[in-house]
């Protein structure tokens, strides 16, 4: 599978002719090219977007928003083809591409067709004086870079928004999971998407990601990935004034009181640790279980997660497949490595795993459980971002809150329990963005998203994803008599 770049409508190689591989993490192999762009391929996406932002932004609401659900219509018609290319290029299962993140993907291309032709501005009057209204207009090329593990479901989170607030755009997705990128390259020639209006250069972080970040044309950076990339991202942007939306790292508490459904905690505990691998920003990594049922939970969860096997993502009756590459497979069993050193017990897991056939040279990481480390150890505070999860007992609410808010972090949170009191209590002091109290992962599209602390800046979601990708210009109409 060759990739190229998706410049000017045009399906293109990059300008220096480098091409990066592309590996598929369930057996290890190179399967095919992705295009090592430079500052040059950059120049050339955001020209084509230059020139196609004033019909784009002008065309009108209703227009902008019937090309959206033509793209969301494009990748439902080839919906196994992008299913299938997400599990191969990412490692995750293919009914977790098929239920998740394919249809997620249509969902954000069809919200924003929706949401745009709902949204609207203020107007503020000066009682028999004067009438402000506020213009929120689009700011012309708009760059979007996103990250691997949730490819086409997050890449189309940024990408909807922006073009549904008129603005063009030049998006990159991570270098190690381009495919659903080019399909979706291939869905807009299909459909004739204008040239110009939709850019997707590929290449890695530092030559492609920083040629677009530093673009003097670019107006905004929306980016999702890791806290440090956040940082380097930032370092650059911020001094030339550009509107900068950073979704970053976490490291989310999930808080268990002993008066939760225990049936229901415990089924979606084990989704919320361990779905596509543990590599989801909003799994719950820390688990706090009330010490009154710290034994039980600690079995029942070990039994659970002892049957979670992973296999070929390729196969319908695989539930955990691979982590995404070598280098973080290596990252996730260093960190078991340091557990170990903290003092942590493996209860378990803890081990690469071998999966035989097709899938022999593969990257698999047992899902794992640790007992035994402290709240403010290395395993605690850092992400790993993998299937690992650690289990602490506590006794109160104010213990647990020290715990739940001692990270850098405060992307999102899990509470269970049937105390309303409580609920609302710790509504109010968990620091995170995010809280999901006896659910995990129930997402309505409408609610701002995003973190706080290092976890990022800004939200994404609903119509403030629409204040982001606009400009507010404030108009103010005298009328009065002096
Ligand atoms: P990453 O930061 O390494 O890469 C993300 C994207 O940024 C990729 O496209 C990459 O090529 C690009 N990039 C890398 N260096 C860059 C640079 N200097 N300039 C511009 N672009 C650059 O992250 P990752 O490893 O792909 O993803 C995992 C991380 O993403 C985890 O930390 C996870 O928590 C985070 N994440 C956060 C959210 C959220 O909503 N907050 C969602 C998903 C993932």
């Amino acid at each position: 599978m060759q990739i190229l770049n998706y410049i000017n409508g045009e399906l293109l190689a990059p300008k220096s002719g480098n091409f990066l591989d592309n590996y598929e993490p369930a057996t290890g192999k190179v399967y095919g090219t992705i295009p090592d762009s430079d500052s040059e391929d950059i120049d050339l996406a955001v020209q084509a977007a230059k020139n196609a932002f004033p019909n784009w932004a002008n065309c009108g609401n209703e227009t902008r928003a019937e090309w959206l659900f033509k793209i969301a219509e494009g990748i439902q018609k080839h919906f196994q083809e992008f299913a299938a290319a997400e599990s191969r290029d990412n490692g995750k299962p293919i009914t977790l591409a098929q239920k998740v993140d394919i249809p997620r993907a249509i969902s954000n291309f069809e919200f924003y067709a929706k949401a745009i032709t709902q949204y609207h501005s203020s107007s503020h009057s000066m009682e028999g004086k004067a009438i402000n209204y506020t213009l929120r207009q689009a700011m012309g090329v708009v760059g979007c870079i996103s990250p691997w593990n949730l490819p086409l479901y997050l890449f189309s989170w940024k990408i909807a928004p922006a073009l549904a607030a008129g603005n063009t755009v030049v998006a990159k997705p991570s270098e190690i999971t381009p495919a659903t990128a080019l399909l979706l390259s291939k869905v807009c020639i299909e459909i004739g998407l204008p040239p110009g209006v939709l850019n997707i250069v590929h290449g890695s972080g530092g030559s492609t990601g920083t040629a677009i970040v530093s673009h003097p044309n670019i107006k905004a950076i929306s980016f999702t990935g890791g806290t440090a990339t956040g940082e380097k991202i930032a370092s650059i942007a911020a001094p030339k004034f550009k509107k900068l939306s950073l979704e970053l790292g976490g490291k989310n508490p999930n808080i268990i009181f002993a008066d939760c459904d225990y049936e229901k905690m415990l089924t979606t505990t084990v989704l919320s640790s361990f779905s596509n691998q543990g590599q989801i920003c909003l799994c719950g990594s820390r688990i706090f279980v009330e010490r009154s049922i710290y034994e039980k939970f600690k079995k029942d969860f070990v039994d659970r997660v002892s049957l979670l096997v992973p296999g070929d993502p390729s196969d319908s009756a695989t539930k955990m497949g691979a982590v995404v590459s070598k280098s973080h497979m290596e990252k996730i069993l260093s960190y078991i490595e340091i557990a170990k050193n903290e003092g942590g017990t493996i209860l378990t897991g803890g081990k690469q795993r071998f999966v035989g056939g097709r899938c022999e040279n593969g990257w698999f990481v047992e899902p794992t459980v640790i007992e035994g480390l402290s709240y403010d150890c290395r395993t605690n505070q850092e992400e790993i971002f993998g299937p690992v999860v650690t289990i602490m007992p506590f006794d109160t609410e104010e213990e647990v809150l020290k715990f739940a808010n001692s990270t850098r972090y405060g992307l999102a949170a899990i509470l269970w329990t049937n105390n309303l009191l409580r609920t609302n209590r710790l509504a109010e002091l968990l620091e995170c963005g995010i809280l999901w109290v006896n659910c995990w992962l129930v997402r309505d599209l409408r609610t701002p998203f995003g973190g706080v602390k290092d976890s990022g800046v800004g939200r994404e979601g609903g119509f403030e994803a629409l204040d982001f990708f606009t400009e507010p210009k404030n108009v103010c109409i005298y009328f009065g008599n002096n």
